[in-house]
C-alpha cells in the first residue's frame, strides 16, 4: 500500500485554549495533601497498561497506537459519576445523549488509520470531538489534528478536558463537520466519531491522495459498519468491515 503522506506544512490556528489558573485548594493541616486528586488510583499509569494488555489481547498491535493508548488519562474525560468504569472497555454517556467510544474502538479505528503509514500521521481530521477523548489520543500519532463538533456544550466541554493536557497540535473545532474543515485540507486521514448514512463528499475531497478515511456509516441491511476509503491515484477504494455502534451523524450546528 501507498505510504500516507506526511505533510510537514504547519497552518496557523488561533484556538489556542486561554490559560486558567487551578483553584489552590489548602489542605487541611492535619493530612498531608493527597498526591491523588481522584482517590480512585486511577492516576496510576499500571491501570492504563491493564486496559493496553487487554487490547493487544483482542488483537490489537500496533505500538505506537498502544502507547498513545496507555498514555492518555481517559477518567480525565468522563464524569466523576463514571470514573470507576473510565478504564472498561464500554462507551459511556458524556452529556447531550453522546457517548465516548469503547477504548478498543477508539484503538481498532486509529489502527486502521494508520495501517501502511510510516511514522506519524500528517494532519488528521476527526468528526465528532464529543468530550475530546479520542482527539487526545490523535495527536500522539499525527502531527496535527483538527477535531470538529457539532454541539457547542461539547466542544466546550472538550476544550476545558483537553486544557490538563496541554496538547499544542490539536486544534478544536466548532461547526458541521459534515462540510469538513477546509482549511486543514489536505488531510493525511479522516476520522469520523458519528455514522451516516453515506459518506459526505466533502471528506472525500478534503482526503489526501494516498490517504484514508475511517468512518462509521450506514450499509445495506440498514446496520452501521465501520467504512475504510483509499484515496489512490485510480480512485477511491472502498471497504466495509465489521458492525459497529455510533451515534448518528448530523448536519448543522446547535
Ligand atoms: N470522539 C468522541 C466521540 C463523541 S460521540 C470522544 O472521544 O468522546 C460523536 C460526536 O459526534 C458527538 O459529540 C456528536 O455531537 C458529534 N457529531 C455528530 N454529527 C456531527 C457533525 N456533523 N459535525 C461534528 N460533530 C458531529
Amino acid at each position: 500500500m501507498a505510504q500516507r503522506p506526511g505533510f510537514p506544512v504547519k497552518l496557523q490556528t488561533k484556538d489556542k485554549a486561554p490559560s486558567v489558573k487551578a483553584p489552590t485548594v489548602k489542605a487541611p493541616a492535619s493530612k498531608p495533601a493527597s498526591t491523588n486528586p481522584h482517590g480512585l488510583g486511577l492516576d496510576s499509569s499500571a491501570v492504563r497498561q491493564r486496559m493496553v494488555q487487554k487490547l493487544a489481547a483482542q488483537g490489537l498491535k500496533d505500538p505506537m497506537v498502544l502507547q498513545a493508548m496507555g498514555s492518555v488519562e481517559r477518567h480525565r474525560f468522563v464524569e466523576s459519576a463514571l470514573v470507576n468504569q473510565a478504564y472498561e472497555d464500554t462507551s459511556l454517556p458524556i452529556g447531550l445523549g453522546q457517548t465516548i467510544s469503547k477504548p478498543n474502538v477508539v484503538a481498532r479505528m486509529i489502527e486502521l488509520l494508520r495501517e501502511g503509514a510510516e511514522g506519524k500521521l500528517g494532519r488528521v481530521l476527526e468528526i465528532g470531538t464529543g468530550c475530546g477523548y479520542q482527539a487526545a489520543v490523535l495527536s500522539h500519532v499525527a502531527t496535527e489534528v483538527y477535531s470538529i463538533e457539532r454541539l457547542k456544550g461539547l466542544h466546550e466541554k472538550a476544550r476545558a478536558n483537553l486544557r490538563h493536557f496541554r496538547l499544542a497540535n490539536v486544534h478544536l473545532l466548532f461547526g458541521d463537520g459534515m462540510l469538513g474543515y477546509p482549511k486543514g485540507a489536505p488531510y493525511a486521514a479522516i476520522i469520523s466519531a458519528a455514522g451516516g448514512e453515506t459518506l459526505p463528499q466533502a471528506w472525500l475531497d478534503q482526503l489526501a491522495l494516498g490517504g484514508r478515511l475511517v468512518a462509521p456509516t450506514v450499509t445495506a441491511n440498514g446496520q452501521q459498519a465501520l467504512m475504510v476509503v483509499d484515496k489512490t491515484d485510480q480512485g477511491f477504494k472502498q471497504s466495509v468491515l465489521e458492525a459497529v455502534h455510533f451515534v448518528p451523524l448530523k448536519s448543522g450546528i446547535s
